[in-house]
């Protein structure tokens, strides 16, 4: 089996050496150290000021998601959050669940979400922005600087769920003025489910954060920014995961985060380029390095279970309405050519087969 999923994703042999260890109980000062090591080593990775905060949060991405909403925002406020696909649509459905006023902007399949289309949400009050960096269902990457400019000149917060963008694509927490940065384990940085981080703005820490009741026990940040204080958790964390991390991001750090997203996009680039050229179909919008997606209607779910039974390749299928028209060819962890020259082979077989 070989993943070209985008989460679990292939995963790095060193990370069964320490996840297959007997772990260590983690009140400690030495697990307190990793922890501190772990928010530098993150914080680094995204360009994030000293002053930015950072939560562990031992769930998955979605309970950050819900995480962000419930305790930066609250009933005076009100939020636009931009729906172009599965991921937009949770964040539309958390506020609906919390009772948080907001407005969706809505993406059919396709549409590019762009300046103009933005615009006519401007100076209309809005508190904060609730946006999917890469909605990851389709593969379309939102122009960062666009969003981080809209957010500014609309004096709104800006909240970015970054999972299936950290490592992929470029994300420059201060520069791109992002007020809270959403990340999981399981993306490209290639550990298993369990663990999300996310990073807030001292300037949503101090106004927002201080001053909202989360209403919720477990994922209330400032129970968490207390504890991280001194590197711990207020609940037992993923500490296997967290782990993994630390070697994850030493190395990240040794190899460039740079480095890390221009390598996925050759990947992304070369196997884009080798599937045009025998007639496969990729969609026109802007797209994120973590993901190829490939339209293949009306066939794209038995073109997936094709490529598994018969090849042992685990591409993403997709649900809902894109179910039979779009399969997504991961490009995150531990992938290399030769993985993407095999894939390609084995897809031309199996269209021939059709
Ligand atoms: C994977 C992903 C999530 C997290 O989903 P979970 O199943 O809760 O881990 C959230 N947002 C985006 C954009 C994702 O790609």
């Amino acid at each position: 089996m070989k993943l070209f999923t985008v989460g679990p994703v292939e995963m790095f042999p060193e990370m069964a050496e320490i996840t297959s260890k007997q772990l260590p109980y983690f009140r400690t000062e030495e697990f307190s150290a990793l922890m501190l090591e772990n928010e530098v080593l993150f914080k680094e990775s995204i360009w994030a000021p000293a002053d930015a905060k950072t939560i562990f949060l031992t769930a998955s991405g979605t309970a950050a998601m819900e995480a962000a909403v419930i305790n930066c925002f609250d009933k005076k406020d009100r939020l636009l959050v931009i729906n172009g696909g599965g991921f937009g649509k949770r964040f539309a459905e958390i506020c609906q669940i919390h009772r948080i006023p907001h407005d969706i902007l809505t993406l059919a399949f396709g549409e590019v979400l762009t300046r103009e289309k933005l615009d006519t949400y401007s100076m209309a009050g809005y508190t904060g922005l609730l946006v999917n960096l890469h909605e990851t269902t389709t593969g379309q990457l939102y122009d960062i600087h666009m969003l981080a400019e809209f957010c500014e000149a609309n004096d709104m917060y800006f909240v970015a769920d970054g999972i299936s963008t950290y490592g992929a694509d470029a994300i420059h927490f201060q520069k791109d003025k992002i007020d809270v940065l959403i990340v999981s384990s399981q993306k490209a940085l290639a550990l298993a489910p369990g663990l999300s981080i996310v990073v807030v703005s001292d300037r949503i820490y101090r106004h927002k954060i201080l001053k909202t009741d989360s209403g919720c026990m477990y994922l209330d940040f400032k129970m968490h920014m207390q504890d991280m204080k001194r590197g711990q958790t207020p609940f037992t964390p993923a500490v296997e995961i967290l782990l993994a991390l630390n070697w994850r991001l030493k190395q990240i750090r040794s190899m460039g985060m740079e480095k890390l997203i221009k390598r996925t996009a050759v990947l992304a680039d070369s196997f884009r380029k080798g599937a045009k050229e025998v007639g496969f179909k990729v969609p026109d919008y802007p797209l994120s390095n973590a993901l190829t997606p490939l339209i293949l209607e009306p066939d794209a779910r038995m073109f997936y279970e094709r490529l598994k039974e018969e090849y042992g390749l685990v591409v993403t299928p997709s649900g809902g309405e894109l179910e039979n028209k779009l399969i997504r060819v991961g490009h995150l962890g531990n992938l290399c050519e030769e993985d993407y020259d095999r894939l390609l082979e084995a897809m031309k077989l199996v269209r021939e087969s059709l």
